[in-house]
């Protein structure tokens, strides 16, 4: 049960020196200052220039704040896991696509809004008979700017945690080529064709992955 916030913080920092959950968010910190504050544990006042303090949400710095979160989100009774978790590599969403890891996927959030993100990992979760999944995914911004009447999605390397039940679908994103400056180069590939290799001359897309924000556009 939640005792307080003091203990539940510190039941979840327990949690998260478990080897499998250091192996499904990674590894916090321990120069972080945050890091031993006994605060409320999704909810955290930070005090700006003029001394008012705003309560910031801790999900999104702290990964155990982030893998309470997911738990509160599938209705688990208290912050353990003391069953069972298995990883998987593709999941399947509301629409029944399946999607794997790599591949864009839209979601539902706390406040009822869509999010796009990045399926990186599967974890079921085996709490006494209850079977739980949580998927960590690259967190999408979607922009409010537009690219020929497509949505701008920006991703900035940040991980989210949703429960399973919560994937509506896979969304087709493409790289914004013209953003990123990806050079066109030409030369021969083999492509398959009927069943034999065919050399073809071709033109290709080098894309160019070396910005902080990868910025896509939703093809719609
Ligand atoms: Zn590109």
């Amino acid at each position: 049960m939640l005792t307080g916030p003091k203990a539940c913080t510190n039941r979840v920092q327990e949690l998260a020196q478990r080897k499998e959950l250091i192996d499904f968010l990674g590894h916090l910190s321990a120069k972080d200052p945050n890091y031993e504050i006994h605060m409320p544990v999704l909810l955290m006042p930070n005090r700006c220039n003029n001394k008012k303090a705003i309560l910031q949400e801790l999900s999104s710095f702290h990964p155990q704040c982030l893998l309470l979160q997911g738990l509160v989100d599938l209705g688990t009774p208290s912050p353990t896991v003391d069953g069972k978790m298995i990883t998987y590599q593709s999941c399947r969403s509301q629409d029944g696509s399946v999607i794997k890891e790599g591949l864009s996927l839209a979601y539902i959030n706390r406040e009822n809004e869509v999010e796009i993100g990045l399926f990186k990992r599967g974890y079921l979760l085996l709490l006494e008979k209850q079977r739980k999944s949580l998927i960590t995914v690259e967190k999408g911004h979607i922009q409010t700017t537009s690219f020929l009447g497509c949505p701008i999605v920006h991703f900035m390397n940040e991980t989210d945690v949703v429960p399973l039940h919560i994937v509506l679908s896979y969304v087709p994103l493409v790289h914004h080529c013209g953003h990123s400056h990806c050079t066109i180069r030409e030369g021969r590939t083999t492509i398959r064709v009927e069943q034999e290799d065919k050399d073809v001359y071709r033109r290709f897309v080098v894309h160019n992955m070396n910005h902080a924000v990868k910025v896509y556009v939703v093809n719609v």
